[in-house]
């Protein structure tokens, strides 16, 4: 038995009991495939894309209040034509709501997902509120009292009319939705989406546009929410704004985290249970305790702690490893394809790939950089070398587009690239690596690697949802597979990031940029802390990507390793350039051995 056949055992087994299920445990579903529904749009912003929303159910309130409003308003029939009853109205209010809540949610964003920190959250606490008392105060959305009378929901000329079938759209809604988005996660669009979470820099430098992913994360949830709005409002036929207030945003969270953010599943499991032991609670605690109350909200807080305690990643991965146990593991995809990824061309051997003049940088009064000349040749390996401080990390910023130089100018592959952002450096050809490791811990050396190939596909959000990336998928993940034995981690490609050491990770990091297939390679200190071992390894490989081709700059610390590979060095003190040449040259330059080596005669090996 694999996952798949589980899941779908699972679901014909609901389908075939559902006519026999008691009409208050099907009630009891469909309040869970709601829930699950805004649940798992809270998987995707919080879980996989790292933003957090206590303001969801605010999206569930203009779902339901927009159908609400188009099914029993007068002034709807002048405004779309339909007759008051009309099986369409429905419909029409689903179009509206989602229009409505893409449209809140994108202006939203806009302002709110660039927040960092805890102000991210703040925020939407500010418009879940803002929302919620809206919908209270407006006269023609009836107040407190909200509005009542809406029609059942006719699909196909069928009535929807009891609980068992609007449970049936409900649950086909949640199945096609956690398969679209599981589809969606499973692609190069997924993999962007979770490189959000470790960090703006990391995601751009791979060429992932993070404003524009996070907003478009956003828009989902909030599509999902308001989807869920309209079916809750035909189900309750009935709306009020208490539904849609911030205790239950902050419940819609708490299912998230409790299942498991970071898993679809878990969006379904946490639903599961908080219905299941809200409904326990609320009918045993009084009868416990001997008098009526809302003890339930206590209980429940206090189970919260203890579950968030003792599962801090949420339940589903526990019950998934039980599960899996006596699942047979699926066939890990073969390494065939691989075709169709459009190759660049590398620049001929000798010419100048990245080029820096007068690159200065002012951080307030400090100089970091000063009027630094710096180029990188094609066949390469440039060091760029100078003790703590002296601004080496600075200009390996300017000369990727994290950073802008206070004066000078930078080329890539001839073009000026003034005032670019990091995203348009890696489309012209720039891969590199970071000082402290980037890498998505719980993911695959595989997934990660395949990051690097991000701007090499084109299939967007839908295609990846609808499966019509795969010709694509394949020949990227092929191209990673390529560069993962290429660069020695063959053994490791289905390992996650994190069980690496740190020198294979740093690997990790050179095969993703390579993925990028780039021209010029950036590696700041990719010895540093590195066993001997290890950094004979990186070396091996520096060199042999030096043979085919590549341009290489490589910011380090360590002398010898440098000396042993470099073509040319450049060495840096106090942001200036104090020496250039061939390492032997510089080796023996006394402004070089008094300023970096303190004086201090260091012998290098051969
Ligand atoms: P290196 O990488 O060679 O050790 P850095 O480029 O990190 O050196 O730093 C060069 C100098 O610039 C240091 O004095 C550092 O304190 C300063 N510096 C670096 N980044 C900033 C910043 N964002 N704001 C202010 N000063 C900075
Ligand atoms: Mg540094």
């Amino acid at each position: 038995m694999t996952q798949r056949r589980l899941t779908l055992g699972a679901v014909f087994l609901l389908l075939a009991l559902w006519g026999f299920l008691p009409e208050f445990t099907v009630t009891m579903l469909n309040y869970i495939g709601l829930y699950a529904l805004v649940a798992v749009g809270l998987v995707m912003l919080t879980g996989v894309g790292g933003m957090t929303s206590f303001g969801q159910a605010a999206f569930v309130g203009l779902g339901a209040y927009a159908t609400a409003w188009f099914c029993t308003a007068p002034a709807a029939e002048s405004l779309v034509g339909l007759a008051p009853g009309s099986a369409a109205l429905p419909w029409v209010g689903l179009l509206v709501g989602l229009v409505l809540s893409a449209t809140v949610a994108w202006l939203l964003g806009a302002v709110t997902v660039r927040l960092s920190g805890h102000y991210l959250p703040l925020g939407t606490i500010a418009w879940g509120l803002s929302l919620y008392f809206l919908f209270g105060n407006l006269e023609f959305l009836g107040g407190h009292t909200g509005l009542a009378g809406l029609p059942a929901l006719s699909l196909a000329g069928f009535d929807l009319r009891s609980v068992r079938e609007l449970g049936l759209l409900i649950w086909a809604v949640l199945l096609l939705t956690l398969w679209a988005l599981h589809n969606l996660l499973d692609s190069r669009e997924g993999r962007a989406i979770r490189a959000l979470k470790t960090g703006r820099v990391m995601a751009e430098s791979m060429g992932v546009d993070t404003a524009r992913y996070r907003i478009k994360v956003f828009v989902l949830a909030a599509l999902l929410a308001s989807l869920s709005g309209w079916m809750y409002a035909h189900l309750q036929r009935f709306v009020n704004p208490t539904p849609f207030n911030l205790n239950i945003g902050i419940e819609y969270l708490f299912m998230a985290v409790v299942g498991g953010a970071g898993h679809l599943w878990g969006a379904v499991l946490g639903a599961a249970l908080i219905t299941l032991m809200k409904q326990y609670l609320q009918d045993i605690l009084p009868s416990l305790l001997g008098s009526s109350g809302n003890f339930e909200v206590i209980v429940f807080g206090l189970l919260m702690l203890l579950v968030l305690q003792r599962f801090s990643d949420g339940l589903w991965p526990s019950l998934a490893r039980l599960v899996n146990r006596y699942l047979r593991a699926p066939p890990l995809a073969s390494g065939d394809g691989g075709r169709g990824l459009t190759q660049r061309q590398l620049p001929a051997k000798d010419s100048v790939v990245l080029g820096a003049s007068g690159v200065s940088k002012r951080f307030g009064g400090l100089l970091a950089n000063n009027q630094v000349d710096l180029d990188v040749r094609a066949g390469e390996i440039h060091a760029l070398i100078g003790p703590n401080g002296a601004g080496k990390s600075t200009f390996f910023n300017m000369i990727s587009g994290v950073d802008d130089p206070s004066s000078g100018v930078v080329k890539l592959l001839g073009r000026d690239m003034l005032g670019q952002s990091s995203r348009a450096f890696a489309a012209g050809g720039l891969g590199r690596t970071f000082q402290h490791v980037r890498l998505l811990g719980p993911r695959s050396v595989l997934d990660n690697v395949a990051l690097g190939a991000h701007l090499r596909g084109h299939h967007g959000w839908i295609a990846s949802m609808l499966r019509l990336d795969r010709a694509e998928e394949a020949a990227l993940m092929a191209e990673a597979r390529r560069q993962i034995e290429r660069c020695d981690l063959g053994p490791q490609m289905h390992e996650t990031a994190a069980s690496l050491a740190l020198g294979q990770q740093r690997i990790v990091e050179i095969a993703r940029a390579l993925t990028g297939h780039p021209s010029v390679l950036l590696l700041d200190e990719p010895a540093a802390g590195l066993p001997h071992m290890e950094k004979q390894a990186l070396g091996r490989l520096l060199t042999q990507l030096r043979d085919e081709g590549m341009a290489i700059l490589v910011v380090e610390h360590d002398m010898e390793f440098v000396m042993n590979i470099a073509d040319r060095v450049t060495v840096l003190e106090f942001g200036q350039v104090i020496a250039h040449g061939t390492p032997a040259q510089v080796q023996v330059d006394p402004k070089v051995v008094a300023a970096y080596l303190g004086g201090v005669e260091v012998e290098f090996k051969p």
